[in-house]
């Protein structure tokens, strides 16, 4: 009864979303027009017999070849999934909602029916459902309940160049699920791995020498030029670059420039409105393309300009291979990406702007030659390009392991003799297996079982850590609480503060500040969000993110589903906010910092991780200019710019760490 329910909400929502986000920008016939000129198109019959004969392979091709929204499709024509489902995966839960919505349209049926997707908080399929996209990660989750995938009789993996951790670990999921299918007689499962150019001679090999099939692309040459000198600041270089082509290029040629995230393609974004206004050249449209930004949002990108009119795309690095643009004539480079890393011997999590590999410099490249010549401009030099790798480090060498252990421990796997295609730094694993422990996820991190708790951390749907947090939130009385706060902490930021409004937005927040730190802002300003009636209007009022404050209330409402399930008590601390930070300390005692030094030290106080890591707390955090500085504080995110930043940060008592994790505690004192 609870699925029946589910699917017809899931149906309503689709149905919503679907006259909201497609608007009659292409006619059906023109759509079927488009998808018969794909490079997929021509060769699909025997594609098909291809994919008709092996039970797994490789097929290779050039973005925007028409691999991930077509071939699902085509497999369905020739209704080669028999009883069963298509799985579609993505690294990217945009990627995996927009091209649902995409081949939902092709096929000229709604969403959620025939075709549908799965991301984390959002499941928009139904028992009819045949062609499901859906992120790496969401597969990996039902292979905890299912690690055979037995709804399934076809598996994707696509963009598995990306080499995300989830699509790492899945790789082995699937061989492994292949061959037990095999060996018990039941339903055979057919194993796809789909990617951009990729290292095919480790895939081949671990899938036991499995055929590699290429597709042609249809790509036009593209000019590379590099700068001549080294740029120091590269969105100012960007901005130089797009005004400089702007003023030369014909409009008909739309930019598409690579930057690192929402908040820099917001200044860029910013920037340019500004200059454009007095800068010679046609007129412009600039569309934001980044995870975090509505799916309606993103539909502008593919939206035409009227003619006469230039369309200059700001994107993160999901516009290097998940999605394609096909109006891009001229690419503009910076060379950086912000990535996740993680040190695994200390423990330390780290957004970072790093430079890209040269794979990823020719596929930005290649998105200026999809439909005619074109050119990028790389704003680095051919020396720091040729000294560049030639690509990138695969996640599971550089990303907390945790939360993907736990998951493989609890669909029964033995995590150190999983057939891993790339075997993680010991270091890394050790220490994710230290950290569940420390946890209380497991029993004992050398031959680890799951215990009770641990078992109840792995039907959330987030990291094990804030898991923790809501398992231990009754302790303290503070589930409440505790529910909006990882809530809000599982969306993009709620807080909009356009650049030219910076002060007002900075007057306007002060309302909401906890003096204890960002947690208990970000609760108050939830809080003050579930009050508001007309939201939408109080949100731009508030200078808040409506879409991403709606989304925390979703989220919330799911986590709740879980809390529920598991019989634990939803009860409010009040004004007591220090037992929430006690509770959020239970989960993310390794995230503490300690102030160096004496108090009051000039340009924002130094702290030291438990790590061992210096850093100062964020600018955008309400602690930052707090003098004294507290001498402990807790802190959800570190980043890595050009100096070490601590992201949502709460001030803590120093023994509380004691109490809430003893084990912890003693191995941290010991350490330093
Ligand atoms: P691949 O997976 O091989 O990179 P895709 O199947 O994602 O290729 O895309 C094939 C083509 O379909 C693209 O080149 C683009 O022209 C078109 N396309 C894909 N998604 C959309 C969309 N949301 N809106 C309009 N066109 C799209
Ligand atoms: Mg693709």
């Amino acid at each position: 009864k609870e699925n029946a329910q589910a699917n017809i909400h899931v149906l309503q929502n689709g149905k919503e979303k679907q006259t909201k986000v497609l608007p009659k920008i292409v006619s059906s016939e023109d759509i079927q027009e488009a998808r018969r000129k794909l490079p997929v198109y021509s060769v699909r019959g025997r594609l098909i017999e291809e994919i008709k004969k092996h039970q797994t392979m490789i097929l290779i091709g050039e973005t925007g070849s028409g691999k991930t929204t077509q071939i699902p499709q085509l497999i369905h024509e020739y209704r080669l999934e028999g009883n069963g489902a298509i799985a579609i995966t993505q690294p990217r839960r945009v990627a995996a909602i927009t091209i649902a919505f995409r081949v939902a349209a092709e096929m000229n049926t709604e969403i959620g029916a025939i075709v549908g997707y799965c991301v984390r908080f959002e499941d928009v399929t139904s028992i009819k459902t045949k062609v499901k996209y859906m992120t790496d990660g969401m597969l990996l989750r039902e292979a905890i309940l299912d690690p055979l995938l037995k709804r399934y009789s076809i598996v994707i993996l696509d963009e598995a160049h990306e080499r995300t951790v989830s699509t790492d670990v899945l790789f082995g999921i699937v061989k492994l699920a292949q061959k037990e299918r095999n060996e018990k007689k039941l339903n055979p499962l057919k194993v796809i791995i789909m990617s951009a150019t990729m290292d095919v001679d480790t895939f081949r090999q671990y899938y036991d020498n499995c055929p590699v099939i290429y597709l042609e692309g249809r790509t036009y040459p593209v000019t590379i030029y590099h700068s001549k000198m080294k740029q120091e600041d590269y969105q100012y270089a960007a901005v130089c670059t797009i005004f400089q082509l702007h003023a030369t290029t014909p409009s008909s040629h739309d930019f598409l420039v690579f930057l690192t995230g929402q908040e820099e393609i917001e200044t860029v974004m910013y920037n340019i409105k500004q200059i454009a206004k007095e800068a010679p050249g046609p007129p412009i449209r600039v569309c934001p393309l980044y995870a975090g930004l509505p799916a309606q949002k993103q539909l502008q990108v593919w939206k035409d300009t009227p003619p006469g009119m230039r369309k200059i795309i700001l994107a993160t690095n999901i516009a290097e291979a998940s999605v394609t643009i096909p109006t891009i004539k001229c690419v503009i480079d910076t060379g950086v990406v912000k990535e996740r890393t993680w040190c695994g011997a200390s423990g330390a999590e780290r957004l970072r702007v790093s430079t890209c590999s040269q794979a990823a410099g020719w596929q930005r490249a290649g998105r200026a030659g999809r439909t005619a010549a074109g050119a990028a401009y790389r704003l680095y030099t051919a020396a720091d390009f040729a000294a560049r790798p030639l690509h990138a480090t695969p996640e599971i060498a550089r990303c907390p392991l945790a939360p993907t252990i736990l998951l493989l421990i609890a669909a029964g796997i033995e995590p150190n003799t999983f057939p891993l295609i790339e075997t993680p730094p010991l270091d890394s694993v050790k220490s994710s297996l230290l950290l569940l422990k420390e946890l209380g996820a497991i029993d004992n991190d050398v031959n680890p079982k799951l215990t009770t708790l641990g078992k109840k951390m792995s039907m959330f749907p987030i990291d094990p850590k804030y898991a923790k947090v809501l398992l231990s939130a009754p302790e303290y009385n503070c589930l409440e609480e505790a529910l909006s706060l990882v809530a809000v902490l599982s969306s993009e930021n709620i807080f909009y503060s356009p650049m030219h409004k910076r002060e007002e937005a900075f007057k306007v927040k002060q309302k909401f500040i906890s003096p204890l730190g960002d947690h208990l802002t970000l609760l108050n300003v939830y809080k003050a969000f579930c009050k508001a009636t007309l939201k939408k209007q109080w949100c731009k009022e508030n200078f808040l993110n409506h879409k991403n404050l709606s989304y925390a209330c979703e989220v919330r409402q799911q986590l709740l589903t879980v809390c529920q399930r598991l019989n634990l008590s939803v009860s409010s601390c009040g004004p007591a906010t220090d037992q929430l930070l006690k509770c959020l300390l239970s989960g993310l005692f390794t995230n503490c910092a300690w102030l160096r030094g004496g108090p009051g030290m000039a340009a924002g106080a130094r702290y030291v991780t438990g790590a061992g890591a210096a850093a100062s707390v964020h600018p955008a955090s309400v602690l930052h200019a707090v003098r004294p500085s507290p001498p402990a504080l807790l802190y959800s995110e570190m980043l890595h710019t050009r100096r070490t930043y601590l992201l949502t940060v709460s001030v803590i008592q120093p023994q509380w760490l004691h109490q809430v994790a003893p084990e912890y505690a003693r191995r941290c004192r010991a350490s330093r």
